[in-house]
């Protein structure tokens, strides 16, 4: 199959339509039954998806119902050959997913360019799948008794995803769930179809069998209509806190086993004794890369016992060598934000913290570029004297806006970061390993950084928050993944002996 890219077109010329793709083809669709898709650095159309609901659904799921079976009886070598070939293809297409990344979503081509690795690395370990879903094996677990333990698939399941990784967050939950014998159904975000729609056909090149991997796109009524199916049986959910809630609360409430992976509001802690040249690197690193659009981004830095007076001008110094404009540029540091009623509602939360009393020390509201009127750019925002009773401090607000808070103590620092309505990630920077480790003993936040800002745990590893920035037991990916799409089943197992058969008990089995 050859793969053909798009490329962006004016309004008023035809543009491409991305059909969902199910059982291994991509549907036609009619141009009535879709919507646009906007560049976020010019403004225009460049593309429109279909808005799918329960019809769409059903035919995605019983696509994947289909294939099930021979899919969970396909011997794990030749399953997992499909992941190395599919792992191949994604490293050789690393660049046209970027590209196709940077079009639909904004963020720069490095910074998507370094999505797709990440989500690389998951892609890599499912392709040890075979060692993944080894069971135990334990003999004499009582007299001539053995036990051992497997795992098998669930079925049919669901991954929905939100804009702002087309490609990353998707390759933290496909690869794991069809690893482990499932099939799939994705309900993308509608904003960035170009790398969705790649990585279907890529799957395709890989050998994968139709009907394993399915897309549909849509909004409300198709996740409404995932989420009541009778023949879903897993669903990961990566987006926003409110639609997560619900997607939890619905799913489970259907009988469907649910992650879902939400909103966050990230603080970086600054102590005295930390190298500041790291912290102003890493603060606006974190805060401003991917126009703040990233749910591990810290955007709130807090400073203890003065350090801030001295690190809020280096912050600022770093703020004016930022280059803002389309992410297609070289040397630009800061694509748009992802849609225009996004950028209206930054503004929104700008002009709150202003009200709220927070200093308003850089504002990016004003930023206009000549070059790209029509584009959704939005300056650097930073905010000094923030203090938690504000909104700003409490909402998410998912964009390029940095907060500085200012605490007498470690322990006032650390009050505000357990007490957050938000547990996602955290960081600490310090040069005192004895802070570091007491830190990371204490903080309520599962994925912590040291002297790192954005600590996003390696692709084998699992990932997830607590609190509001997460639903359900289990994280995504690693071993928690693993669990998460599978069953394990528990076998206790005799073969009788001639001549050595226990009399008949009613005591309860022991050894
Ligand atoms: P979103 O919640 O608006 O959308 C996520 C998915 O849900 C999309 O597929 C979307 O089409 C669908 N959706 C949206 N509204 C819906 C509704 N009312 N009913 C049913 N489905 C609906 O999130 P977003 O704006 O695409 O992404 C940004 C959010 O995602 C931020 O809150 C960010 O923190 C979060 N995020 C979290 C993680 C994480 O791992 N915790 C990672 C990336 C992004």
């Amino acid at each position: 199959m050859t793969i053909q890219i798009p490329s962006p077109t004016d309004a008023t010329e035809a543009v491409p339509i991305h059909g969902h793709w199910i059982d291994g083809r991509q549907v036609e669709v009619l141009v009535e039954h879709t919507g646009p898709v906007f560049d976020p650095s010019t403004g225009k159309v460049i593309a429109r998806v279909p808005r799918g609901g329960a019809v769409e659904v059903d035919a995605a799921v019983s696509a994947a119902r289909r294939a099930f079976p021979a899919w969970r009886d396909t011997p794990l070598i030749a399953r997992s050959q499909v992941f190395f070939a599919y792992r191949d293809l994604v490293y050789r297409h690393r660049e046209d997913l970027a590209r196709l990344i940077t079009r639909d979503h904004g963020k720069t081509f490095p910074d998507a360019l370094g999505e797709v690795m990440r989500g690389l690395e998951t892609i890599e370990y499912a392709c040890g799948l075979p060692s993944h879903l080894a069971g135990l094996n334990t003999p004499n677990v009582a007299t001539r008794v053995d036990a051992h333990t497997f795992r098998q698939p669930l079925g049919v399941a669901v991954a929905i995803t939100p804009f702002n990784f087309p490609a990353m967050v998707p390759m933290w939950i496909y690869p794991i769930a069809m690893a482990c014998g499932n099939t799939m159904v994705w309900k993308p975000s509608s904003h960035t179809p170009g790398a969705t729609q790649l990585q279907a056909e890529l799957w395709k090149q890989a050998g994968l069998p139709d009907g394993v991997f399915n897309i549909v796109y849509g909004g409300r009524e198709a996740v409404a209509a995932l989420l009541e199916h009778p023949d879903v049986d897993a669903i990961q959910f990566v987006g926003s806190t409110k639609v997560g809630r619900y997607v939890y609360e619905t799913g489970t409430k259907n009988g469907k086993r649910v992650g879902a992976y939400t909103g966050a509001k990230n603080a970086m802690l600054v102590l005295p004794d930390a190298d500041l040249d790291l912290a102003a690197d890493a603060a606006v690193a974190s805060g401003y890369g991917s126009a703040g659009e990233r749910c591990m981004a810290q955007t709130l830095v807090i400073g203890v016992g003065g350090v801030a007076d001295r690190l809020r001008p280096m912050i600022e110094e770093r703020i004016a060598r930022l280059r803002v404009g389309p992410g297609t540029e070289d040397g630009v540091d800061m694509g748009p934000i992802y849609s225009s009623e996004h950028r209206r509602t930054i503004i929104d939360w700008i002009d709150k913290g202003v009200a709220e009393g927070a200093e308003l020390v850089v504002d990016g509201r004003p930023l206009h570029l000549s070059s790209s009127p029509e584009g959704y750019f939005l300056g650097p925002s930073l905010f000094d004297h923030v203090t938690p009773d504000m909104e700003i401090c409490r909402e998410e607000i998912f964009g390029p806006v940095l907060g500085i808070v200012r605490t007498g103590t470690y322990d006032e620092a650390l009050e505000l970061i357990n007490g957050h309505q938000y547990g996602n990630g955290t960081a600490i920077f310090t040069m005192d390993g004895g802070a570091g480790r007491r830190f990371e003993l204490e903080v309520d936040v599962p994925m912590i950084g040291i002297n790192i800002p954005i600590p996003v745990p390696a692709g084998y590893l699992s990932f997830g928050g607590t609190r509001g920035s997460a639903f359900g037991d289990l994280k995504m990916r690693g071993e928690d993944g693993i669990r998460f799409f599978t069953q394990e089943k528990m076998v206790t197992v005799r073969w009788p002996e001639p001549g050595k058969r226990e009399k008949l008990s009613l005591v309860f089995p022991g050894n």
